[in-house]
């Protein structure tokens, strides 16, 4: 090729980093200015430039363009300052971005499947430059965050995952591929939009949203075989559970927002055992909001109370409360309520509001995963304050601006007693002297080592147990030093090896449960992650 074309082939460029030599061997000769940079200085230049944009989507577009030029500078940034870059290529800033993608959107940074494409998918898949893929994640755009259906705009997300796939887990990018679904938008505002990217019309529902998701579901297989992990995103959840069960049986799949986040949030409640007391069953919990979010967790935490306890999660579930848009679920609304949320209407009178049910049930932990913010009211948060010497609140609703209430409003509601942590990232927060710095339980902590787990091991489906173990390893990665400063999670700067661990105790599970193909399995399992791990540092070229 030419040197021409190596400078625009993001997956080689590496700027004016190209040394003498190969800038003698690759006809590059007067392509470049002459200075030679190293990697390390390039990187120093261009978290100067980012830091200099006050606005977070400025950010945001700097790091795509950066992605479309070099590849491995982009990776070696984000790895570098995951904590700083983190909330621009992931939830907050990647909620503005899928509101505002049709004038952001340059060049294709995953495929577009919509209903033009039907009965051609597996033709859609083979236009993709990749052959060998190992993890897709795809949305259909209908809950984007909490910010609702964006349609075709989705997009940002299963891109924004993928770049975690990559720093975080240490997928190789080449292997991951972002796919959205595009069978319409109920969205007014978009359907009204001539700029709109996607596809002008009301959703697709029924037989004709099904047909579609299973021809893809098919030509996935076909085109990738078994073993490619298919996790679906931010689907609305009168489709997401229905898909999750019908494919967990025939294709590696695993739904983020139900399964992703309830293994986090579990680690996070196991951990704060250690500063809160008493053991998981001992607690009682209660959700605002019981969709995706919220009755995955619940299941997940019951799983694991049954687990420990040795009683049938029927009765554990018991522990566990939910409040819908309709208030407490009770099992006098039983008749009218989702299949999803028919295991937790316990006996109870009805109670219609949050603060209600607070005072009713009395929980020692309260959740927020209702996508509506400043729902943790003051006076929900100084009930739990009443009742709890510790009161575990955890806001998980994205982004901020859904977030069920803000870190400095758990603190002082509750005389800086809370455990607290949030969805999408809060400043550390000073009070009364003291300095709390609020985790975020987000599910970008279990997915990327979960993924590669799943990669590394062969395995070819996932089980609950796999989950239980993702969170098991989380929950130990919490050090004294991050108690003392009331953290339940460990700090993100840490993350790649957080995954390797997460990776290894998800395939030691895939291993035991006959669900590995990758034999003979490898004795360290840390160690074969590590090393499995892609690391954005340049390539020499001869
Ligand atoms: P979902 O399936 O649509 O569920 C939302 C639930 O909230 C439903 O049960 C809904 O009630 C309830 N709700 C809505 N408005 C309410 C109100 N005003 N009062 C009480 N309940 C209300 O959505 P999801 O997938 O669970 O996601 C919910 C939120 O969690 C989103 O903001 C998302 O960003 C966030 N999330 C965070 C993470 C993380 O890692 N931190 C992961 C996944 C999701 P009905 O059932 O009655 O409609
Ligand atoms: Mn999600």
């Amino acid at each position: 090729a030419s040197g021409y074309s190596l400078l625009r082939d993001p997956r080689h460029n590496k700027g004016l980093a190209f040394t003498e030599r190969e800038r003698d061997t690759h006809y590059l000769r007067g392509l470049l200015p002459p200075a030679v940079l190293s990697q390390e200085l390039q990187e120093k230049k261009l978290m100067n430039s980012i830091r200099q944009y006050q606005v977070p989507l400025q950010k945001y577009s700097a790091l795509m363009e950066l992605e479309e030029r070099n590849e491995r500078l982009f990776y070696k940034l984000l790895i570098d300052h995951v904590e700083e870059l983190l909330p621009i290529v992931y939830t907050p800033t990647v909620g503005e971005a899928c509101q505002k993608y049709g004038s952001l959107f340059k060049r294709p940074q995953g495929l577009y499947i919509s209903l033009k494409e039907k009965g051609k998918i597996l033709e859609v898949l083979r236009n993709w430059p990749e052959r060998s893929i190992q993890v897709i994640v795809v949305t259909d755009g209908e809950r984007i965050l909490g910010l609702g259906d964006l349609g075709c705009q989705g997009m940002g997300i299963p891109v924004g995952k993928l770049s975690l796939y990559t720093a975080l887990g240490g997928l190789r990018p080449s292997a991951c591929l972002p796919i959205t679904i595009d069978v319409g938008t109920n969205n007014e505002q978009l359907l009204k939009d001539e700029f709109y990217i996607g596809l002008r019309q009301r959703r697709a529902t029924g037989q004709e949203y099904y047909e579609l998701l299973h021809e893809f579901m098919s030509a996935v297989k076909q085109n990738y075989g078994e073993k490619v992990v298919i996790q679906f995103e931010d689907f609305a959840n009168h489709n997401a559970f229905e898909l999750l069960a019908k494919y967990g049986t025939t294709h590696l799949v695993f739904n983020d927002d139900i399964q992703g986040t309830a293994s986090v949030v579990l680690a996070g409640v196991v951990a704060a055992l250690k500063l809160i007391g008493g053991k998981l069953a001992d607690h009682s919990f209660l959700f605002l909001g019981a969709g995706e979010a919220g009755t995955g967790i619940a299941e997940l935490i019951a799983l694991e109370m049954s687990k420990q306890t040795k009683s049938p999660v029927e009765e554990t579930r018991k522990k566990i409360w939910l409040v819908d848009s309709k208030g407490l679920i009770v099992s006098s609304r039983k008749d009218s309520l989702q299949n999803f949320k028919k295991p937790w209407a316990h006996e109870h009178e009805p109670v219609n509001n949050l603060l209600d049910a607070v005072k009713a049930i009395k929980p020692t932990v309260l959740i927020g995963s209702s996508g509506v913010g400043r729902t943790f009211t003051k006076e929900v948060i100084e009930a739990m304050a009443s009742f709890n010497e510790k009161p575990l609140i955890m806001a998980l609703s994205n982004p901020t601006s859904q977030s069920e209430c803000t870190a400095e409003e758990a603190y002082t509601g509750t005389q800086g007693r809370a455990i607290f942590a949030s969805g999408s990232p809060f400043d550390p927060f000073e009070y009364n002297g003291k300095v709390f710095i609020p985790g975020q339980s987000n599910n970008a902590y279990i997915f990327p080592g979960f993924g590669l787990g799943l990669v590394i091991s062969g395995a070819i489906r996932v089980h609950d147990d796999m989950l239980l173990a993702a969170s098991e390893a989380l929950a130990g990665q919490v050090t004294k030093e991050n108690f003392d400063k009331g953290m339940i999670y460990p700090p993100l700067s840490n993350i790649r090896k957080i995954s390797a661990e997460i990776a290894a105790n998800v395939a030691a599970k895939a291993y035991e449960l006959g669900l590995a193909t990758r034999l003979p399995r490898p004795a360290n399992l840390v160690k074969y992650a590590e090393s499995c791990m892609y690391t954005p540092v340049y390539r020499t070229y001869r």
